[in-house]
C-alpha cells in the first residue's frame, strides 16, 4: 500500500531523521522501492541516486545477487548471538577481509555500525598501551602484574590526535575525535573527553609538498606522545567534515612520526574504503599501513549495517596477553549472519568486477562535466577524486528549495552546507551520470 498523507504527517511529528529537529523538520520524500541506480518515490517520480545512500550502495539497489545472499541466509538463520557461538558467514567474511587488506592486519572485530567500529578502535588503542606498559613493568611477577596494571606514576596513553575537520561518527568516543569546533558535535564539547587536534591538511599533491606542512603535527607528538595512544584520521579524503582531499605524503610522514613517537595509527576508511577513492583502500595509494583499520558503509553494498575493525597481531596479542586480555566490547548484533552473508556477496561482486577502470571512468567523466562550474561566480572550488565529485559554493545552499529542484531534475542529491556533492553507485551508466552532473551544474548556477 502506498504511503498515505497521514503517515507523512506522523513521520514529521514523531520521527527524527538524521540531523533534524521535530519542531521544524525539513521535508522528506517517501521512497516506494529502489532498483539499479533509481529510487522510486511514492509521489510517482523515478530519480537517479547520486548519493549511493551515503557511500554505501555501490552496486545499486535490489541487486539480484545481493538479494539472493540475504534470502539464502534467511532460510538458515537470521541471527544468533556471537558470544560463545560462531558461524560460517562471519568466518568467511573475516577470512576475506584479512585476505584483501594488508598482510599486517590479521585480527577482526565485527561491529554493528561505523561509529561503533571507531569506538572499538579507540578502545583497542588505549588497551594496547595499558597492557604494554603494565606487562613491561619490571619487578612484577605475572600474577602481580595481572592485579596491578600500570601504576599511578605511569603516564597513561589514553589521548588521541586527529585533524580538524575530521568526522568519525556520532557516538561519544567518535565525537570526541571529530572536529571540536566546526563539527556537528560542538554543543557537547564540555562533556566530551579532550583530545589533541591539528590543522586540517591542505596540500593536494605530493609534488607541492613542503616539510613544514607536518610541523604542527610533529610538535604536538613531540610534547605529548606519552599521553597519546593513537592518531586517528580519514586517509586522503575528509568526508562529512567538508569533503576535503589531501595528498599521500601526509600519511607517509604521519606513519613515520607514529613509529618514532610510539603512537598507534588508526585509519578510518569507513567512507573511503572499497574503491571509492580509486584505489581499493585509500591507504594503498599512499603505501602506508595503519595499525588499526575501520571499515563500514559499502561493506555490505549498502544492504545492512555492519562494520569491522581490523588490527595487527602485535596489537591483538599485546591486549590479549595482559590481565585476562579480554577486549570488552560485544554488541548484541555482532557478526549478524545476514549482514555477513551480504557483505561476502558484495565483496565478491566488487572484486570480480573491473572496479579500477569503472572508477577511473567515473572520475574522468566527473572532471569533464563539473569543470565548467569553476567559472561560476558563486563557486569556490570544484574537486573530484575517484567516484567523488564536489562543488563548493561561497554560501550554504537553501536545502529545502534545492532538494525540490533536484527532484524536478530527476535526481537524488543531498547537499550539506556549501557543498553539492556526488558519490554515485559504481554501476551507474555514463548517460545517468550526465543527468546527475547536469543537475549539479544547473543548481549551482541557480544558487547565485
Ligand atoms: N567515519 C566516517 C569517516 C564516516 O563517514 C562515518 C559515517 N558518515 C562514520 C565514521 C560513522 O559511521 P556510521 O554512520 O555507520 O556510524
Amino acid at each position: 500500500m502506498p504511503i498515505s498523507a497521514a503517515q507523512l504527517v506522523f513521520d514529521s511529528q514523531h520521527i527524527w531523521h538524521p540531523y533534524t529537529n521535530l519542531l521544524n523538520p525539513t521535508p522528506v520524500f517517501a521512497v516506494e522501492s529502489a532498483d539499479g541506480v533509481y529510487l522510486n518515490l511514492s509521489s510517482g517520480e523515478r530519480v537517479i541516486d547520486g548519493m549511493a545512500s551515503w557511500w554505501s550502495a555501490i552496486h545499486g539497489y535490489n541487486h539480484p545477487v545481493l538479494n539472493q545472499a540475504v534470502k539464502s541466509q534467511l532460510d538458515k538463520m537470521s541471527h544468533v548471538m556471537f558470544g560463545g557461538l560462531t558461524h560460517q558467514p562471519a568466518i568467511e567474511l573475516c577470512e576475506k577481509l584479512i585476505e584483501i587488506t594488508d598482510s599486517n592486519l590479521q585480527c577482526v572485530f565485527l561491529a554493528d555500525s561505523g561509529s561503533v567500529s571507531v569506538e572499538v578502535a579507540l578502545k583497542m588503542a588505549i588497551q594496547y598501551w595499558y597492557s604494554k606498559i603494565g606487562y613491561s613493568k619490571k619487578g612484577y611477577s605475572k600474577n602481580e602484574q595481572s592485579k596491578s596494571g600500570p601504576s599511578k606514576g605511569d603516564k597513561q596513553k589514553s589521548k588521541f590526535l586527529s585533524f580538524k575537520n575530521a568526522y568519525h561518527g556520532d557516538t561519544f568516543g567518535a565525537m570526541s575525535v571529530s572536529d571540536p569546533e566546526n563539527g556537528m558535535h560542538s554543543m557537547f564539547a564540555g562533556v566530551l573527553p579532550q583530545h589533541f587536534f591539528v590543522s586540517a591538511p591542505t596540500c593536494l599533491s605530493d609534488d607541492d609538498w613542503k616539510s613544514e606542512y607536518i610541523n604542527e603535527f610533529k610538535a604536538i607528538l613531540n610534547v605529548n606522545h606519552n599521553e597519546i595512544a593513537a592518531v586517528i584520521i580519514e586517509p586522503l579524503v575528509q568526508g562529512a567534515g567538508g569533503m576535503r582531499f589531501y595528498c599521500s605524503e601526509y600519511l607517509r610522514q604521519i606513519r613515520k612520526l607514529c613509529d618514532e613517537f610510539n603512537v598507534l595509527l588508526i585509519f578510518d576508511e569507513i567512507a573511503t574504503g572499497f574503491a571509492r577513492t580509486g584505489s581499493f583502500f585509500a591507504y594503498e595509494e599512499a603505501k602506508v599501513v595503519p595499525d588499526i583499520l575501520c571499515l563500514g558503509k559499502a561493506l555490505t553494498g549498502g544492504y545492512m549495517s555492519l562494520a569491522a575493525t581490523l588490527t595487527s597481531r602485535k596489537v591483538a596479542d599485546t591486549i590479549s596477553a595482559y590481565q585476562g586480555g579480554n577486549l570488552m566490547h560485544g554488541p548484541t548484533f555482532m557478526a549478524n549472519p545476514l549482514a555477513c552473508s551480504v557483505a561476502i556477496a558484495s565483496l565478491n561482486l566488487l572484486l570480480n568486477s573491473d572496479w579500477k577502470s569503472k572508477i577511473a571512468d567515473i572520475e574522468k567523466q566527473l572532471i569533464e562535466e563539473l569543470r565548467q562550474c569553476k567559472n561560476f561566480e558563486n563557486v569556490v572550488d570544484v574537486r573530484v577524486k575517484g567516484a567523488i565529485g564536489v562543488i563548493e559554493l561561497k554560501e550554504p545552499v537553501d536545502m529545502e528549495r534545492v532538494q525540490i529542484r533536484f527532484i524536478e531534475l530527476g535526481v537524488w542529491l543531498r547537499p550539506f552546507g556549501k557543498l553539492i556533492y556526488i558519490m554515485p553507485p559504481y554501476i551507474i551508466k555514463p548517460s545517468e551520470l550526465t543527468q546527475l552532473t547536469t543537475a549539479m551544474v544547473q543548481v549551482s548556477k541557480e544558487s547565485f
